[in-house]
């Protein structure tokens, strides 16, 4: 082909791209066949594209009688691979943008995700796939011929090796479309073999939309798998198709195969994928289900056809009721579009407590991977709060530690005295059963949901109530157990003995002021607990909203420290040991200073069972003071 000098120009790659081929070049990575998959995809991203102008402007499409297809060609001994596609192509500037700097959000998470500690680029590659870049693996040199749909844009050929640099240069006629072709590495001499390449299509592309042909055949299918009966799609058609539609590796662990004529005419076909990269604080995933009408894609990753929180689910789904010319904005405000995501959403949500009862430790398995996006549609969708909270899974103190319950079994266990669901949050199941918060329930015999993750405070708190009862934290100040009057009016022979030990109401009264007046604007007010047993004191909560778990996590941003402990109230335990020690000590000596540092570091421990951030300096400088009196060491 011929070129102008003038227009020739060599440029840099993106220090980012120069990082990543790098990489790629260089990993001893095993599964190099990517590389076809990957050009594929794109070729039927490009075709795609040309699709969807066909319908929405089609007068403005160069070479408008070109097929849609892909075709692939091999030459084993000049040891080239080569892949053509009739799609949109590129114009000089998006070759140099598209090819040049990193746009794939996959590449983007494969280097951050290379900083993270003991990940190799290996494992890496297959995860999330590095796009066009593949082809480096393989390659010696990369050519990029290319002329976009745009009428008037000029065809350009696009090259490198890899190695730091790209060439670009115009290229006389050449037909709509893109051809790559690679001049293959002597080591990789397998891919410039057509049986070998007919393999791998049938593998990872079999369910690309358009024909794709190596020399003269045609090898995958292009019926779309949704459109079969359930009966006829084989598990590894499933887990190919899957693996299509996600772009991902790995296995699904659900899927969901969804039939309806009415109200809407719906054929999908849903996955929830095996593992979550959102868990492990990788960037926020996109939606991931198509929508297509009449097996035409109307768009891909769309993200009004399920609410936010179902984003982790992958697939597709075909609408024949859709118009064809529907458009990203008119998606957001189309009544079918949001008749179509209504019956999604029940469907799905359906489907999950389904799965639920069919078996139980598979269900546990999901949630721990994807129940974050359960929480957040309890909290978030209004209108589907409670049939999602039922899919919510949590350790009690009546499960095994590891295993989980829902709030409805949580409820069949409930005595007939117990009025409402008990939920106490801490970091794990050991600090929550040393805490002083659950001893007051257990006593009654009421079981505690355990949160362990701090927007389970924020789910309770939008959720409110299930199945009538009222969700109450276990370190709320107003607790109102069922026999609290009882306790306070008549005293039954049970507590008799107790009562005898404990500080007589009055006493503990005035230890209480007593104690306020030492601890200061440190804490917001301290009272005589009902509810504590064996703990001496006990951080509870007056304000509904901004509970414990909300403070724990606003301290963590805030390292300041003692700010959310001035609103809260310290309960005292007129029955322990200490607080009658701390009592006798404070009446013997008006200003004892042991009796006041014993209070303030009765309030750090009890700010420590809480969860929250202590001042260490202050807390180590207390007890040394007190080992000190303790020790006689003064
Ligand atoms: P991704 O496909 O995820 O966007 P890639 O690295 O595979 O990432 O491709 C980068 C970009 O290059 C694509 O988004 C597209 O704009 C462009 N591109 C790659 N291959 C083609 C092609 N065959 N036809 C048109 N554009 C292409
Ligand atoms: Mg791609």
């Amino acid at each position: 082909m011929s070129e102008t000098n003038t227009s020739k120009q060599t440029m840099q790659f993106e220090a980012e791209v120069s990082q990543l081929l790098n990489i790629v070049i260089n990993s001893l990575y095993t599964d190099r066949e990517i590389f076809v998959r990957e050009l594929i995809s794109n070729a039927s991203d490009a075709l795609e594209k040309v699709r969807r102008l066909q319908l929405t402007d089609k007068d403005n499409i160069a070479d408008p009688e070109l097929p849609l297809e892909i075709r692939i060609r091999v030459d084993d001994k000049a040891n080239t691979f080569e892949i053509s596609d009739t799609g949109v192509g590129m114009t000089r500037d998006e070759a140099v943008r598209n090819l040049g700097t990193i746009a794939h959000s996959g590449s983007r998470e494969f280097i951050r995700a290379l900083g993270e500690d003991g990940l190799d680029a290996k494992d890496l590659i297959g995860q999330f796939g590095v796009g066009f870049y593949s082809a480096f693996m393989v390659a010696k040199k990369v050519t990029v011929h290319t002329r976009a749909a745009d009428p008037d844009a000029s065809p350009i050929v696009w090259s490198s090796t890899g190695a730091g640099s790209f060439e670009v240069r115009e290229s006389e006629r050449f037909p709509r479309g893109t051809t790559v072709t690679i001049d293959l590495k002597e080591s990789e001499q397998r891919f410039a073999d057509a049986d070998e390449i007919k393999t791998l299509i049938k593998r990872f592309s079999n369910f690309v939309p358009f024909p794709i042909s190596v020399g003269d055949e045609q090898v995958n299918t292009v019926k779309p798998l949704w459109t079969k009966g359930a009966s006829e799609i084989g598990d590894d058609e499933l887990t190919e198709f899957y693996r299509f539609v996600a772009n991902a590796h790995d296995e699904p662990i659900y899927h969901l195969q969804f039939n309806a004529d009415a109200p809407l005419a719906i054929r999908s076909l849903l996955f929830v994928p095996e593992s979550n990269l959102e868990q492990f604080g990788f960037a926020r995933m996109e939606h991931g289900v198509s929508l297509y009408c009449r097996h035409v894609l109307i768009q891909s990753q769309a993200e009004d056809l399920l609410p936010d929180y179902f984003r982790f689910v992958r697939g597709v789904v075909d609408s024949e009721d859709l118009p064809l010319n529907i458009s990203r904005e008119t998606m957001q405000d189309s009544a079918l579009v949001a008749k179509l995501r209504r019956v999604l959403t029940k469907r799905l949500i359906k489907f999950l407590a389904e799965k639920a009862d069919e078996d139980a430790d598979r269900y546990g398995e999901f949630f721990d991977t994807f129940g974050m996006f359960i929480k957040e549609g309890v909290a978030s969708d209004f209108d589907h709060r409670n049939e999602l909270a039922k899919l919510l899974r949590y350790e009690s103190s009546a499960t095994k530690p590891g295993e989980t319950t829902s709030l409805g079994q949580y409820v069949e266990r409930m005595p007939d005295e117990q009025q409402a669901i008990y939920y106490i949050s801490g970091p794990n199941r050991d600090a929550i059963e040393a805490g002083p918060y659950l001893e007051a329930l257990q006593e009654r015999g009421f079981e505690v949901i355990h949160c362990f993750e701090g927007v389970d405070d924020f789910v309770f708190n939008n959720l409110r109530e299930f199945d009538g009862k009222p969700l109450v934290s276990a370190d709320s100040a107003d607790l109102k157990l069922p026999d609290d009057d009882k306790k306070e009016g008549e005293s039954g022979e049970q507590t008799e003995q107790e009562e005898d030990e404990a500080l007589d109401e009055r006493a503990a009264g005035d230890l209480a002021a007593w104690v306020k007046n030492a601890l200061g604007e440190e804490v917001g007010e301290v009272k005589v607990s009902k509810r504590l047993v064996r703990s001496p004191t006990a951080l509870v909560n007056p304000d509904e909203f901004m509970t414990t778990g909300m403070k724990r996590v606003m301290q963590q941003f805030d390292r300041g420290g003692a700010m959310p402990v001035a609103q809260m109230v310290l309960e005292i335990n007129p029955r322990h040991a200490i607080i009658k020690r701390v009592d006798a000590l404070r009446r013997q000596d008006k200003d004892s200073g042991l009796a006041k540092e014993a209070a303030r570091l009765l309030l750090a421990n009890a700010q420590i069972a809480a969860g929250l951030i202590v001042d260490p300096k202050a807390l180590m400088e207390r007890s040394t003071r007190i080992l000190e009196a303790a020790l006689g060491a003064e």
